[in-house]
């Protein structure tokens, strides 16, 4: 890949990214990487900035693209398949009826997002057993931390974020957020700058959960004085670095 000058948001995205990866010792000399890409932008960030953090870290490390396509549109990931392939990156791609199944009768109890959420990480896991990856990198942001903490404080009375990285399976799987302390606004500046071919998500339940409603609250609570946001922001962001720096 050719060296290109990165933009203030893309240094941003690929600094802090290898910050939270040293200072939470997130991978090491042959860790084999998984990065669950959904062909949205945090996740195509994601993949992005950790194939230029392949080129600066001092080991090598491999790198693989697991796409479980919900069913909804069984062609839309071939934006992704082109771009792997262009890179030389490898990738396991699949389409699935998880999506559909997750909207039938056989989900009439849950939400359709908790249902078909599940049964994607399932499958992600299996594919990382299959191609004995080390760990799965998921493109969670700060954003996503925010509204998680807050949906727990909410929903479930307890207090509890997203954790960096999560050992599984007796610690022979780790599941890695290396994007959690960037903000979306970067990676959404980012991945644009890069041309990164995102495509919409075309599920009738996307952007009308209970999430995305706690989300336009939390972002019209966080408007009540100048920098509220940032605080709020930083306040997690050091609460969630802090755990996981005691439990490494
Ligand atoms: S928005 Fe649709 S595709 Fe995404 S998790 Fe929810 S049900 Fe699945």
């Amino acid at each position: 890949m050719p060296r290109i000058k990165l933009t203030y948001a893309q240094k941003k995205c690929v600094a802090t990214v290898g910050m939270l990866m040293q200072k939470t010792q997130m991978a090491s000399a042959g860790a084999r990487i998984g990065i669950a890409v959904s062909g949205g932008v945090d996740s195509f960030t994601l993949l992005q900035v950790l194939l230029i953090r392949r080129r600066i870290l001092p080991f090598p490390l491999e790198l693989m693209v697991l796409h479980v396509n919900p069913g909804f549109d069984p062609q839309d990931h071939a934006p992704l398949v082109d771009w792997c392939a262009r890179r030389g990156v490898a990738a396991h791609v699949e389409v699935t009826d998880f999506g559909p199944r997750a909207h039938s009768e056989e989900n009439r109890k849950g939400s359709p997002c908790f249902h078909c959420s599940w049964m994607r990480r399932k499958r992600l896991f299996e594919l990382c057993g299959q191609y004995g990856l080390t760990h799965l990198a998921l493109g969670h942001n700060t954003d996503d931390l925010v509204d998680t903490f807050f949906m727990n404080i909410f929903q479930n009375g307890r207090v509890d974020g997203l954790s960096c990285n999560e050992p599984f399976f007796g610690g022979k799987l780790h599941v890695i957020r290396p994007a959690l302390l960037v903000e979306k606004s970067y990676m959404k500046t980012a991945a644009r700058q890069w041309k990164l071919p995102i495509w919409a998500n075309v599920c009738p339940s996307n952007g009308v959960t209970r999430r995305a409603d706690i989300h336009d609250k939390i972002e019209d609570c966080m408007k009540v004085g100048k920098g509220t946001k940032n605080k709020v922001f930083n306040a997690l962001k050091r609460y969630q670095l802090d755990l996981t720096l005691q439990n490494l």
